[in-house]
């Protein structure tokens, strides 16, 4: 690490991304290479001697850039956004330029994340127990997922220590058939049986939510069957169509059984801290946890999920084994007094990417202004969309748009609806556009219909894209109809 070397070689590679962000449309937005064509590309073993970065770089553009999805283009339309921004790509710098190992060590590091973590809990108007003035705490984990192991554990070993260790194959996780794959994983992955999991059923009518109703009624099956209810989980913004589980009342009926509640607006949260959304996180002071990640909508490069705890008796020290290493230990573990947090007892890792630096950066480049004026441009864009669906009367919109995720389908020919025909036919089309390589987009499937998904919020994405994707939605419909008709 020469630093006249570090400076040139840096600048080399922020240029190629900075020429790569400009011309990042130009490429297929999908990838169109075969799986396994990279190891015919390049060299099946390590080079013994240093090469070049300009070789390396080449590599890049002709071997590596073909087999990329472009998350960054304008015309990706997929999954959610993973949203940029020049603040973001500072902040990654320099959380990656400082490359701390435990955030125990560093004083700055450790106060930084508290304080930029009541910053967001301040953004999303999140009730004072969450705040560290209030005694709850925050802390930013690398992804969902996480954050639900990390809170499944808490709030397992706390019902386990209370009823006794062997009771664990009893324990039941209620969420809804709507809620991200990962839940069901991290279940597993803390040892709960599968068959522990209770995916409940949601319906159109509900708008894909949760309801209270449904929640009690499977509580109290299984307590009719001597097993645990321990864990519920609340989404806000699902991953298949953007619906969100009314958190005030299925918060009501955790605390009337005693259930952590645990609530993931990885995507919609973001949104919520606009005024106008922010009435979906009413009921949040019911919940014992509740994350978001700003990798998705908030402008900050992967990875960052924010995890907040309400109140101590929640802590995720408590609930996370503490193993006690000498090595471990700082001269802080001494004293009587805290005044500095030791994230490692608050996470899977004993080391830490310095991420409260890049939300911090993040944060402070744009404040709170910015953010609101980038989700609502994102949410008219859709809702744009959704006017130009609207009126094509060969399409229809298939659930209530609530951020920035459009849920569209071509309609079934026939007055009596086939549903295996309308799914062929809606992932030909599907298949048509992606295949174009103009834009990327994905289908979910809910409630036993197949319909496409238009994520709207790529940072590069403006009205020009929307409307030239509409116009290949429209010609490729036009063509896939007519194969149907013949
Ligand atoms: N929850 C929701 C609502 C999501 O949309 C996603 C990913 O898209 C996840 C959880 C999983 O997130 P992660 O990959 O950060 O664990």
């Amino acid at each position: 690490l020469e630093p006249t070397d570090f400076s040139q070689e840096s600048k080399k590679v922020i240029d190629f991304i900075a020429n790569y962000y400009t011309n990042v449309e130009k490429f297929p937005v999908l990838s169109q290479v075969k799986p396994g064509y990279l190891k015919t590309l390049l060299p099946d073993s390590a080079p013994v001697s240093s090469e070049s970065l300009e070789d390396i770089l080449n590599d890049i553009t002709t071997s590596i850039m073909p087999g990329i999805t472009h998350w960054q283009s304008p015309n990706f339309f997929a999954y959610f956004p993973a949203t940029t921004s020049t603040a973001g790509f500072l902040g990654e710098m320099l959380c990656s330029g400082f490359n701390l190992g435990e955030t125990n060590t560093s004083p700055a590091a450790a106060e930084l994340e508290t304080l930029v973590m009541d910053w967001m809990a301040q953004m999303l108007e999140l009730p004072p127990s969450f705040l560290s003035s209030g005694n709850g705490s925050g802390v930013l984990q690398l992804s969902t997922s996480e954050a639900m192991v990390c809170t499944l554990a808490t709030a397992r070993e706390k019902v386990l220590r209370e009823k006794g260790y062997e009771g664990i194959s009893r324990l039941v996780v209620y969420a809804s058939d709507q809620t991200h794959s990962s839940l069901q994983k991290c279940v597993e992955l803390v040892g709960i049986p599968p068959s522990n999991f209770r995916c409940l059923p949601t319906t159109y009518s509900d708008g894909f939510s949760l309801t209270p109703r449904t929640l009690e009624d499977a509580i109290e099956k299984d307590i009719e069957s001597g097993l645990v209810p321990f864990y519920v989980c609340a989404t806000v913004g699902t991953t298949g169509c953007g619906a969100v589980d009314p958190v005030e009342e299925l918060g009501k009926v955790a605390r009337k059984y005693n259930l952590w509640f645990h609530i993931d607006a990885a995507y919609g949260g973001s949104a919520c801290i606009c005024p106008e959304f922010r009435h979906y996180l009413d009921g949040v002071e019911h919940a014992n946890s509740f994350s978001m990640s700003p990798h998705k909508w908030f402008l900050t490069y992967v990875d960052c999920c924010c995890l907040w705890v309400q109140n101590p008796d929640n802590s995720l020290k408590e609930g996370l084994p503490t193993i006690g290493t000498e090595y471990l230990m700082n001269d802080d573990d001494d004293s009587e007094s805290k005044d500095m947090e030791d994230y490692k007892d608050w996470q899977i890792a004993s080391n830490k990417r310095f991420l409260a630096i890049k939300l911090w950066v993040v944060i402070r480049r744009h404040g709170l202004a910015t953010f609101r004026f980038h989700i609502r441009s994102d949410v008219k864009l859709a809702s744009y969309f959704e006017s130009l669906v609207a009126k094509d009367n060969r399409f229809e919109v298939v659930v209530p748009r609530k951020f920035a995720l459009v849920c569209f389908r071509l309609k079934s020919s026939h007055s009596k609806e086939d549903k295996n025909q309308n799914q062929e036919l809606n992932k030909n089309l599907l298949l048509e556009v992606n295949k174009s390589g103009h834009a990327f987009m994905i289908h979910a499937v809910v409630d036993g219909v197949f319909f496409i998904r238009c994520a709207i919020g790529s940072t590069l994405t403006q009205e020009c894209h929307v409307v030239s994707l509409w116009k290949l939605i429209q010609e490729k419909a036009t063509s896939v109809l007519l194969n149907f008709s013949n």
